[in-house]
């Protein structure tokens, strides 16, 4: 995702690094190719500038012009600054609270949520040793709780008993009532999407959370699909509220802006990176690492 934004840093680094003295000219000239850099891995404005500014701004204080190695010295600025607008530490799934602990995943159709219900469920079973139910909400698509039972099966979750003809809602009380029967540490509820936001499926997650109550709502966005996850992530947030992004298909060729700008942008975490299609392909999001795979 992150590959041909670290090309070009790297390639701007490298010149800067190896002219040892630096003059503010210099450091303005490197601070507007990384700006380039940055909009054309679809970072969003705002959060280019004030990243920029942020740098320049460190980078042009006398210590850094004056040191031995001024270049590296900004590289550090640079990697430091990226880890801060990437929201600094790891921020893994919430479970602090009383059992069963209801998390809903919320985003568009084909975003994957249903996936991403499942390795999450996985995870959690297998690396956790949480007990974790796992319920559709999705009654608009007819496979969609069919899916999820599958997912369920193959990774030896449990899901919700499909009854035909209830609403989302009726599910939900359901589902809470059987993990709350049942014993379950977890219980996520995979919710409906749509091709885009409208009025109903934001009237559907807010009736959805008001009975259950989510201690995480998860927006699972794809990251393919670049600013659009962003403005996404606001949107559901504004209506919603949401306490964390998933960010899926970041083993696709994305250009990594949304993963960049999601966390200035909305406030909200990434937590989780969906990194292929098997349900075992999910990775904490640890904006250090980040950091690191960016500037190589
Ligand atoms: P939903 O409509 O939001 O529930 O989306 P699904 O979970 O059904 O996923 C839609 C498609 O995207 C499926 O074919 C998934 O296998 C695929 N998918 C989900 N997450 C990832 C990911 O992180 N990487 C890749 N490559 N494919 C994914």
């Amino acid at each position: 995702m992150f590959d041909t934004l670290s090309e070009r840093l790297s390639g701007i680094f490298d010149k800067l690094t190896r002219r040892g003295a630096l003059s503010e000219a210099d450091v303005t000239e490197a601070m507007r190719e990384v700006r380039r850099a940055l909009i054309e891995a679809d970072v969003a404005l705002d959060v280019v500038r004030s990243f920029t500014d942020k740098v320049r701004s460190r980078a042009v204080g006398a210590d850094v012009i004056r040191s031995v190695t001024p270049g590296q010295m900004v590289v550090k600025i640079v990697h430091d600054q990226l880890v801060e607008m990437l929201g600094s530490e790891a921020e893994p799934i919430d479970l602090n609270a009383p059992a069963p602990v209801p998390i809903m995943m919320v985003g568009l159709q084909g975003s994957g949520k249903t996936t991403t219900s499942a390795k999450i469920a996985r995870r959690l079973t297998q690396q956790q040793k949480r007990k974790v139910l796992m319920a559709s909400l999705d009654v608009r698509r007819p496979a969609a709780q069919e899916q999820l039972r599958v997912l369920g099966e193959q990774n030896g979750i449990d899901t919700l008993p499909i009854v035909a003809g209830q609403s989302p809602t009726a599910i939900a009380t359901r589902a809470l009532q059987a993990a709350r029967l049942g014993g379950y540490d977890v219980v996520i509820l995979d919710t409906a999407g749509r091709t885009h936001i409208d009025e109903p499926l934001m009237i559907e997650m807010a009736e959805i959370k008001a009975i259950a109550k989510p201690h995480e709502i998860l927006l699972v966005a794809d990251s393919l699909t670049g600013q659009d996850a962003v403005n996404l992530a606001r949107s559901f947030d504004e209506r919603v509220g949401i306490t964390g992004i998933v960010l899926t298909r970041a083993d696709g060729d994305g250009r990594g802006g949304a993963a960049l700008s999601m966390r200035a942008v909305t406030g909200k975490p990434i937590k989780l990176l969906g990194t292929g299609e098997k349900s075992d392909a999910l990775e904490d999001f640890h904006p250090g690492r980040v950091a690191n795979r960016i500037l190589g």
